[in-house]
């Protein structure tokens, strides 16, 4: 009933046909959840040109109904002396990359929502950011309507089922906005800054305004993140009169393939070109002696080797290949509701501990590898999956 319904309202309100969104659901590109009464649907691709991410909000009780936009992807440098001059036109803002999940934030039907890239609502941090941040956002939002403005930001930390990176200034669990959308569209940055400052919400480090042709002075802030182990940066026109670009330190480009590579049969697979491809135009950029190469190359090659190797081993001593990964809930209600959710997206978890924390409810909790499975059948028959 509320499916019906929802795809209905959604269709007359983004002015597309019923037929169409009906057919939408059965391509699997439109998908219709449902989160704490609230339905929804997620466009899981770009649907008759709405973006991939994009959800539809419907409450069948009060039947109001909000649409908020996917977040676009941010084209990646490879050389910042030659993009940065040609791109801008005239001052770039670097803001610091944070490594961790996009998340868009609302409040609808009363319920602080935090909805992830692929335009769901997810359980866990919505939960866990309104019990960390809920009054100071709620807060914002009393001033500026859902209806027209909506948050978009990183979590960071390392209690989340997604990616966990450790940062000093928000060890568990932290949230800060990087764009803050008026009517579908990111606002000028220092206008962000003064909205965001109002209400005390955290946001994203601006390491500073720097000339189109200040390359170096970039490439120094660049540096000093690079120092830091820290992931990269984005940059962005003032008044994003161009859309914005990102540059990623070697600490995380070679960082993610060392921890995509225990598990080489998924993200590794995917992570390796990409990565290799970014360090050959920063070597060649930063002009690396011939002894400066051969300590990337090592520092690259034992990122790639060493882990998989690792997990060879593991698999061989029969054990499996598991990411595991530590949550917070209020209580087991909450878990439960995460657990589900997370099962209807087709990911099975496994629950390996839970114990209470300053009275709440932590939970170890594990998700199975198939690059476990694809390894036992190669030490089992010694042949290669691949040519
Ligand atoms: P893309 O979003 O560009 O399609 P992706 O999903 O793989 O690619 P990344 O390559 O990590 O994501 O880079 C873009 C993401 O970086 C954004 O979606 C956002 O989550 C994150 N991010 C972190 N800090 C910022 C920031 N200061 N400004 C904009 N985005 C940021």
């Amino acid at each position: 009933m509320g499916s019906e319904n929802v795809l209905d309202v959604m269709a007359e309100r983004l002015g597309v046909s019923p037929e169409d969104t009906r057919s939408g659901v059965r391509r699997r590109v439109l998908r219709v959840m449902e989160y704490r009464g609230i339905v929804y649907v997620s466009f899981r691709k770009d649907f008759q040109g709405y973006r991939e991410g994009s959800i539809f909000l419907y409450d069948p009780a009060s039947k109001e109904s909000l649409f908020i936009p996917g977040y676009p992807s941010i084209r990646r440098v490879a050389l910042l002396s030659v993009a940065v001059p040609k791109w801008f036109i005239d001052r770039v803002v670097v803001e610091e990359k944070l490594d961790g999940y996009n998340v868009r934030v609302t409040v609808f039907s009363g319920r602080l929502l935090a909805i992830t890239r692929g335009g769901l609502v997810c359980p866990y941090t919505s939960s866990r950011l309104d019990r960390v941040l809920g009054k100071t956002l709620r807060g914002f939002f009393e001033e500026y309507n859902p209806s027209d403005y909506f948050l978009a930001g990183e979590v960071i930390g390392l209690e989340n089922p997604y990616t966990r990176y450790f940062y000093p200034e928000a060890p568990r669990f932290g949230y800060f906005v990087f764009d803050v959308f008026y009517r579908g569209s990111p606002m000028p940055v220092g206008e962000r800054d003064k909205l965001l400052e109002e209400h005390g919400v955290p946001r994203v480090p601006v390491l500073g305004v720097f000339d189109k042709n200040d390359v170096e002075g970039i490439r120094e802030a660049v540096l000093g993140l690079e120092a830091k182990g820290r992931e990269g940066v984005v940059l962005k026109d003032p008044y994003y009169r161009v859309a914005p670009l990102k540059y990623t330190t070697s600490a995380a480009n070679i960082g993610d393939l060392e921890l995509g590579m225990r598990f080489f049969f998924e993200e590794g697979r995917s992570f390796l070109f990409s990565r290799i491809l970014r360090e050959i135009f920063k070597a060649y950029e930063e002009g690396l002696d011939e002894k400066a190469l051969r300590d990337k190359a090592e520092r690259l090659g034992y990122a790639i080797l060493a882990p998989a190797v690792e997990t060879v081993r593991a698999v061989s001593k029969g054990s499996s290949v598991y990411e595991e990964f530590q949550l917070e809930f209020a209580d087991r209600g909450e878990m439960e509701e995460f657990i589900d959710y997370m099962d209807s997206l087709g990911v099975d978890l496994v629950v390996v501990k839970v114990f209470e924390r300053e009275g709440r409810l932590v939970a170890v909790i594990r998700k199975m590898k198939d690059t476990w499975m694809t390894v036992r059948h190669i030490l089992e028959t010694g042949l290669s999956p691949l040519d």
